[in-house]
């Protein structure tokens, strides 16, 4: 009987993808690799999902947005389906270095471990980091088990490493979290009742600068964390559409304030921009995600009251150089 890692041996000669595997079972490359190493990747922010809320939508994909920086990959939120829309953004998985979760709502974690498990049963070889809040280390323990089978089945099967060694988790504070090759990573508690645990990140390398407001109501932390960034990417929500879906519930007023209190509205992105002096302002997470009939230009103007730069209204796959 052939075994499997017998007849994976057999792929290159069939013409089929042989990505991760290890070196013994490799095809020789049928072209001479190039003298010199190509360039690094440039530096660029991929809006991978951009629907608001825990419903899946035929619109907007779940949150989650890629940093390249540096060559090294770099996801903000790991909403589900994060991983293809990285593939689908021609996104190097094996460079996953970060996975930096804001707030433990669903769609914002559920990939947070599949995404490297994933990455992993592609490519992935080198160390991992999923940072976020308390509750994640937890999460972790959970995953394992749920991953344990494949993981285990994989090393045997096809020679991989072992995942679980791999992937850290950071469980984070408030202040600088990562300072590594010239980038640095820094946290905000920001305000997204009832959790308490919600961050934004700011990341500064090379003279460049980047906020990520994840889920929160406008506040002086985001604020702060923002002030005279080169981009601000903020969630945003457009009231009058979110009121003609609500008007129709029981508790229409107590829902409408909840999402005033923990959410943004696009207005307020706009203020929030210009408070912080940033220079420009890329509007994501859409609440809601779902509504066609909302057009880019009833985002932008709503966040153009306040703010006087450079406005970029999100959409899935949205590839912005930074
Ligand atoms: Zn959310
Ligand atoms: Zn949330």
């Amino acid at each position: 009987m052939v075994s499997r890692r017998q007849l994976l041996a057999l792929l290159p000669g069939l013409g089929l993808p042989v990505l991760g595997l290890p070196a013994p079972l490799a095809a020789q490359p049928a072209v001479p690799p190039p003298a010199t190493l190509p360039a690094t990747p440039p530096d660029r922010l991929v809006l991978l999902g951009t629907g608001g809320g825990p419903t899946p939508k035929a619109l907007r994909a779940a949150p989650a947005a890629a940093l390249m920086i540096g060559g090294r990959l770099h996801v903000l939120d790991a909403g589900n389906g994060a991983a293809r829309q990285a593939v689908l953004a021609g996104l190097p998985l094996k460079s996953l270095a970060h996975v930096w979760i804001s707030h433990l709502h669903n769609d914002h974690v559920a990939d947070a471990f599949t995404l490297p498990w994933l990455a992993w049963s592609g490519a992935l070889t080198s160390p991992i980091t999923v940072h976020g809040p308390a509750g994640l280390a937890r999460m972790r323990a959970g995953w394992e088990e749920f991953a344990r089978t494949d993981i285990e089945t994989r090393m045997a099967d096809e020679g991989r490493p072992d995942l679980r060694r791999l992937l850290s988790v950071q469980e984070i504070a408030p202040g600088v979290l990562l300072n590594e090759a010239g980038l640095t990573v820094t946290a905000a508690r920001v305000e997204h009742p009832p959790l308490a645990d919600s961050f934004a990140f700011r990341l500064d390398w090379a003279g460049k600068s980047l906020v990520y407001s994840g889920d929160t109501a406008p506040c002086p932390a985001l604020i702060a964390l923002a002030r005279g960034a080169d981009t601000l990417v903020q969630e945003a929500m457009y009231l009058p559409a979110l009121d003609r879906l609500i008007a129709s519930e029981s508790n229409a007023p107590s829902l409408r304030a909840h999402l005033l209190a923990s959410h943004t509205t696009a207005e307020q992105a706009g203020e929030i921009a210009a408070a912080a002096g940033v220079k420009r302002l890329i509007l994501t997470h859409f609440v809601p995600g779902g509504d066609a009939s909302i057009r880019d230009e009833d985002w932008r103007s709503a966040a153009a009251i306040a703010f006087k730069g450079e406005i970029v209204v999100g959409r899935d796959l949205l590839t912005l150089d930074l």
